[in-house]
């Protein structure tokens, strides 16, 4: 041992800070990826190979915070930038080239051939097998959709209104997106937007914590049937809203829990609706899902349907009896019987409207985003005994409730799901809605109308990007003049996490003092202009 080691206690050495924890830790507040990817970068003029360092890119913070910030702040700017436009977003696609000309033609030949093939009775395997493939050169070469509608037309039922919904004008809905403006006594102009909060109805009062005063009556089947469908009832809302207002309302929306668990929906909505008409619109607004019917449980715990290998269909295990597939059970709900659920918003929403760059406007997109780094079932977190049973209890009731035509729940009510496969479970389906993570809401957390800005996610990216290099005063890297590979564990140039950590955090550190060089700099050339601006 040599002189300057100074002998510590077990307990001492426990106090001291784990060197790769604080790697991590200075990663997150430089605001670097914690899991990089590692890429290899070959530069096809000179040979010149490179280790490049990417961004994970996950939009939780529990995997990676700094990712997740990012993608959060790239949905504020997505908000931001769409809420109070003043020109109707350019959504004109471009012309198509000669090149995707040319995939179309060669796929509308393959069909001529392959229906013509099919009507001859002939064997169509090899000509589908073309047509599959031009469909993905068709999205390779740039192209939206797809030429032919993937799924076979939707069965129809009727969408009559029910007596209990009160009727709502129409009006025909015109193109125009962007908010009216209004003009004040001092002749100044405005164009407010809308900050709204809808909720889901009552299921029995809750206390503050969000559980249930009385447990026993708290309405848990219909909090999990209305959370299942959430998604599909603001899509109907939106659609009501359009007719009743006559324009082409455009919204960012984010759905996230509130406290007693039940999803809530925060839209920025642009331009402007009253609070009466706002309570017109929702009492009209219904979803309606027409399935088979689950009050009687046909199967429970062990005993359960058993798949029929010859038959490839579910039997009762008893009788050998076929159950009624899918279409069969959806045919046999007669024109006298009641939707299989219903579900409404509930009575209490907030509406308030906002304008372009105010301190409310800031706050709202600051509310719009805030869980989004996180699941749904983070954002509040169980840690009393009354909210953990309220937790298990809504686990409970999502358990069997069926989460979609596919859930393996149907089984349990004597039906077979649709497209019917082995080694289904009532009550261990997989779907996303019936884990706790979710709370029965699966669906997408931010929801962006077509034409809020007029741009993709990665068009909202690639802004960011740009103006970044401008600031540096970098030109981008032409892509053409490189290729990308990604770097497998075996590989010799392969490095190990900890040390993609250590070259993240250095990479970061340096471009963040760049940035901050860069912006002096601006600054410093700035400031003879606004010296002179105050003189004058
Ligand atoms: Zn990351
Ligand atoms: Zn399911």
């Amino acid at each position: 041992m040599t002189d300057g080691a100074i002998k510590t206690t077990r307990a001492q050495r426990l106090a001291m800070p784990l060197a790769r924890e604080v790697v991590q830790d200075l990663a997150v507040e430089h605001g670097a990826c914690i899991r990089p990817v590692q890429l290899r970068r070959t530069n096809l003029d000179t040979g010149d190979v490179e280790q490049v360092l990417v961004p994970c890119g996950h939009t939780l913070a529990s995997v990676c915070p700094s990712c997740a910030e990012r993608a959060r702040t790239l949905r504020a700017a997505q908000c931001r930038e769409g809420w109070h436009l003043e020109h109707e977003p350019v959504t004109d696609p471009d012309p198509a080239t000669e090149d995707q000309r040319w995939w179309i033609q060669t796929r509308a030949d393959a069909q001529a051939l392959r229906d013509q093939a099919a009507s001859a009775g002939q064997d169509i395997g090899d000509l589908d097998e073309l047509v599959t493939e031009l469909d993905d050169e068709i999205t390779n070469a740039g192209m939206r959709g797809k030429v032919l509608p993937a799924r076979p037309a939707r069965r129809h039922r009727s969408t009559k209104r029910r007596q209990d919904a009160p009727d709502l004008p129409r009006r025909k809905v015109r193109s125009r997106t962007v908010g009216k403006t209004y003009t004040a006594p001092d002749g100044k102009t405005f164009r407010p937007s809308m900050f709204l909060t809808l909720t889901c109805p009552s299921y029995g009062r809750v206390r503050d914590d969000g559980t249930p005063a009385d447990p026993g009556s708290y309405d848990y089947g219909r909090a999990a049937r209305d959370a299942l469908h959430f998604a599909a009832l603001f899509d109907r809302f939106m659609q009501n809203l359009r007719r009743f207002l006559g324009y082409d309302v455009q919204y960012f929306a984010a759905i996230e829990p509130q406290r007693r668990l039940a999803p809530h929906i925060h839209i920025a909505m642009r331009g402007t609706v009253s609070r009466a008409e706002l309570r017109r619109v929702l009492a009209a607004t219904y979803h309606q899902v027409w399935w088979p019917s689950t009050s009687a449980v046909r199967f429970d715990g062990d005993e359960r349907p058993v798949w029929d290998e010859h038959g490839c269909t579910y039997v009762d295990p008893y009788t050998g009896e076929v159950l009624p597939t899918w279409d069969q059970a959806l045919d046999a709900i007669g024109s006298e019987d009641e939707p299989w659920h219903v579900a409404r918003f509930g009575d209490r929403f907030d509406a308030q409207g906002v304008l372009p760059g105010s301190k409310d406007s800031a706050r709202c997109i600051g509310y719009l985003t805030k869980y989004l780094t996180k699941q749904v079932a983070d954002c509040h977190q169980a840690s009393t005994d009354a909210e953990q049973a309220h937790t298990a209890r809504f686990a409970d009731a999502l358990r069997f409730e069926p989460c979609s035509p596919l859930c393996a729940n149907w089984l349990r009510y004597g039906i077979q799901p649709k497209n019917a496969r082995p080694g289904l479970i009532p009550g261990a389906c997989k779907g996303k809605a019936h884990t706790r993570d979710h709370l029965g809401y699966a669906g997408r957390r931010v929801l962006v109308s077509r034409k809020w800005s007029g741009k993709t996610l990665a068009d909202h990216r690639a802004d960011r990007k740009n103006w970044l290099l401008a600031t540096l005063g970098v030109s981008a890297t032409d892509p053409g003049r490189y290729t990308w590979e990604p770097v497998a564990p075996g590989d010799p140039d392969h490095m190990e996490h900890s040390r993609r950590l250590l070259h993240a955090v250095a990479d970061r550190a340096r471009w963040r003092a760049a940035l901050m060089e860069a912006r002096r700099r601006a600054a410093e050339q700035l400031e003879p202009e606004s010296a002179i601006g105050k003189v004058a």
